[in-house]
């Protein structure tokens, strides 16, 4: 996990909990240290108990107090002192990576991915299934996706991992309560609460269940695993058959006040354009999604381009604007002037300075940025002395994914007194 990253970003609620605004008690005070203490651990890496104490302002014993209660809980290992140092230096402490991991499924119009990720962040198995899922009823794929996800429970929990959270992207709209109102590529699936089914499904314990656009969940994921330490305020393009954005704001996701926000793919960028999957008219994703940009190059629909490597019409795509082929080329082109324009709507309005290109956009960035970035210096008014970075997602087509495995992991980090309940009594 890179450094300095993860821990202060707070992970989205869909309870709604708060914590309570009553003065500090001595309980809310040992929760309130356990996890400055956590986060810290996972944030610097390798601090010894003393390095924790000057870093936390707390004494020498309350670290240790709660370090020992971190490391009895599963959350934190001690390692041996480094050989080679001057002095008695000290035993480094890190995140467990043999503690809780969290279980993400991606659902989107072609294919289905599945993960298990570690608390340090690490990915220990995936899984991907092409297939359009278009034609295919909402139960059915819910299986196939429960199936995967329950093999890959199975390898983690021999691998000695203890699976606690399931998250799950979506290609959609999602409320807070994580039903799936409407998906515009998927039209069958309306009003499913997609994580309960899953984990009803999957019929095995899980401390949380969340679910979430996957455009949301890609941003977090970029947020939370990507190689850019400093990204706390962008838009997250993810760019599939469905085009979305994910939006951070000082390191928060925002959601929208109902949770249904950041459908980039349904600004108009021609009011006379071709029809969309949504009813209207000359929406984005009919210039710039995936298969707008395959049909204009003569491509293939093949379910799970984007993802399944080479012999995917992304894959032929790229390889025919490498050779320099000028329809391919233009059409890159076209969809990034697209892309730019809507863009800068989203922009004015929110005054972000980053955009992050992800998804299959990622892949196709070295024809997408200048397009992209010249629409945005035309139309972006603050430009001139404020000018907006177009830079390229580091987790490609495995942010959403990612993301969503990490959200238990966030939740445990942000309160780890959660995790294990009676330590409050204990410290
Ligand atoms: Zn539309």
């Amino acid at each position: 996990m890179p450094k300095g990253k993860s821990v202060f970003a707070r992970v989205p609620s869909q309870t709604g909990r708060q914590l309570p605004r009553a003065p500090a008690r001595q309980q809310l005070l040992k929760r309130h240290n356990l996890a400055l203490v956590l986060r810290q651990i996972a944030a610097s890496r390798k601090l010894s108990r003393a390095q924790l104490a000057l870093c936390t302002g707390l004494t020498k014993a309350t670290v240790s107090t709660l370090v020992d209660a971190l490391m009895e809980g599963g959350l934190v290992v001690e390692s041996d002192p480094e050989r080679g140092l001057i002095g008695r230096p000290g035993s480094p402490l890190s995140l467990n990576p043999q503690g809780p991991a969290g279980l993400g499924i991606e659902i989107n119009v072609d294919y289905v991915s599945t993960c298990v990720v570690d608390l340090t962040g690490a990915v220990r198995q995936r899984r991907l299934l092409a297939g359009d899922n278009r034609l295919l009823r909402p139960e059915v794929v819910l299986q196939r996706a429960a199936r995967a996800a329950s093999h890959l429970w199975t390898e983690a929990e021999a691998s000695g991992l203890n699976v606690s959270g399931l998250g799950v992207g979506v290609p959609g709209l999602v409320d807070f309560d994580g039903v799936l109102h409407r998906a515009p590529n998927l039209l069958k699936w309306q009003g499913i609460p997609v994580a309960e089914l899953l984990s009803d499904m999957l019929g095995r314990p899980l401390r949380s269940v969340y679910c979430d656009n996957e455009a949301n969940l890609a941003a977090l994921g970029e947020l939370w695993f990507g190689q850019r330490d400093d990204l706390r305020d962008f838009v997250f393009v993810s760019g599939e058959i469905g085009v979305g954005a994910g939006i951070v704001i000082g390191g928060e996701l925002f959601r929208g006040v109902r949770g249904l926000g950041g459908e980039l793919g349904h600004v108009t960028v021609d009011p006379m354009g071709p029809a969309c999957s949504c009813g209207a008219r000359g929406c984005l994703e009919t210039v710039a999604g995936q298969e707008a940009l395959l049909e204009a190059t003569g491509l293939p629909l093949k379910a799970g381009t984007a993802i399944s490597g080479p012999g995917g019409s992304v894959a032929e795509l790229l390889d025919r604007a490498l050779a320099g082929e000028q329809a391919a080329v233009i059409a890159i082109e076209k969809a990034g002037r697209a892309l730019g324009i809507a863009l800068s709507a989203f922009l004015n309005v929110l005054d972000l300075p980053t955009v992050v290109l992800g998804g299959f956009y990622a892949e196709l960035a070295p024809w997408l940025v200048s397009p992209v970035t010249s629409e945005l210096a035309d139309r972006v008014v603050n430009h001139s002395w404020s000018s907006t970075e177009v830079v390229v997602s580091s987790l490609g087509a495995d942010a959403t994914v990612r993301g969503a495995a990490g959200i238990s992991l966030r939740r445990i980090i942000d309160d780890p007194a959660a995790w294990f309940g009676d330590v409050l009594t204990k410290t």
